[in-house]
């Protein structure tokens, strides 16, 4: 199974940070979207990636102008489709338009090319009929920001044929992922089955008064060394974010603690349009937050 040429599918927050680190890794890319001014930002994007990439993160320019050299922009996906040997989608988590790009994907691909995902809720098992290739469809799921959270959990569903697993593991790797196996699947794969309830944890003691969205803050980073706590992460993330996910846990398990936790989000940050650090306020206040503060830690 060899790989040379990759289709990003989705030129969004996720497809052209992947597509641009395929590249960076020697990977032919072509990058599919169906919106053009969506093609066009992602171009912009890419090259402020390599400029930032040759300034802060050790590569010199020839590698960044090879990299950008090797990545086409096209919403024409016959054409995008031609000879690719591993599709990675970032379509929207829509199953709809997900399906529709699969279905369209299994006609136009040839029939070696392997379908991964990066889907973050959806369990492969749920759409790999939809993919027309079940046995050669698996999950390969980023993180954000892809090259300095760099795990690369690859989830397959009962039907993946296990070489294709092992390939996409390997094609992680390659592309300077630490590869993560997943045994089986599981909702949330291994990243956010831990930070989701870690984040609701936390939220649910501001929520009921226990404690400051600082001090909860603050009792992490001195507990552990890390260099934020779950609000700093949770506005990293967007508040809107962290609000769909409490309404998930809210309805999915019928969960006052979750239902207390929306509502508080909704209220204090989302319906204020405080979405957290693209914002400029979320938690906290943004480009200097005060978690950032050397005093902040006592
Ligand atoms: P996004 O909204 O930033 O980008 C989605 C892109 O898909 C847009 O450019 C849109 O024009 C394009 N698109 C819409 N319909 C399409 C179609 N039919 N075919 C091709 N492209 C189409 O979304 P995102 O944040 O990049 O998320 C994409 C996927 O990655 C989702 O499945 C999400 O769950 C997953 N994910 C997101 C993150 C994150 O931090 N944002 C992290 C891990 C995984």
């Amino acid at each position: 199974m060899i790989i040379n040429k990759v289709l990003i599918v989705g030129a969004g927050t996720m497809g052209r940070q992947i597509g641009f680190q395929c590249a960076l890794h020697g990977f032919d890319t072509v990058t599919f979207d169906v919106s053009e001014p969506a093609l066009e930002r992602c171009r912009v994007r890419h090259r402020r990636f390599a400029r930032l990439f040759v300034e802060d993160r050790g590569i010199d320019q020839q590698q960044a102008d090879a990299a950008l050299a090797r990545i086409s922009y096209t919403s024409d996906l016959p054409a995008a489709a031609r000879e690719v040997d591993l599709v990675s989608e970032s379509a929207p988590e829509i199953p709809e338009i997900k399906a529709e790009v699969y279905g369209r994907l299994n006609d136009l691909c040839p029939g070696r090319t392997i379908f991964t995902t990066n889907t973050s809720t959806m369990l492969p098992s749920r759409m790999a009929e939809v993919t027309g290739r079940p046995a050669r469809f698996v999950a390969l799921h980023f993180a954000n920001p892809v090259w300095s959270s760099n795990i690369g959990e690859v989830m397959g569903h009962p039907g993946t044929d296990p070489a294709v697993f092992e390939r996409v593991l390997k094609f992680a790797a390659e592309i300077g992922m630490v590869p993560i196996r997943l045994e089986k699947e599981a909702a949330g794969f291994i990243s956010n089955a831990l930070l989701v309830p870690f984040l609701m944890a936390a939220q649910e003691l501001v929520a009921d008064g226990v404690a400051s969205h600082e001090d909860v803050d603050r009792t992490w980073m001195v507990m552990t060394g890390m260099p934020m706590g779950p609000f700093g992460i949770m506005d990293l993330v967007g508040l809107e974010t962290a609000y769909n996910i409490a309404c998930h846990g809210a309805e999915a398990r019928n969960d006052a603690r979750m239902r207390t936790n929306a509502e508080y989000l909704k209220r204090q940050f989302v319906d204020q349009g405080k979405l957290g650090l693209k914002s400029g306020e979320g938690y906290y206040t943004y480009p200097d937050p005060a978690y950032k503060d050397e005093n902040f830690v006592g």
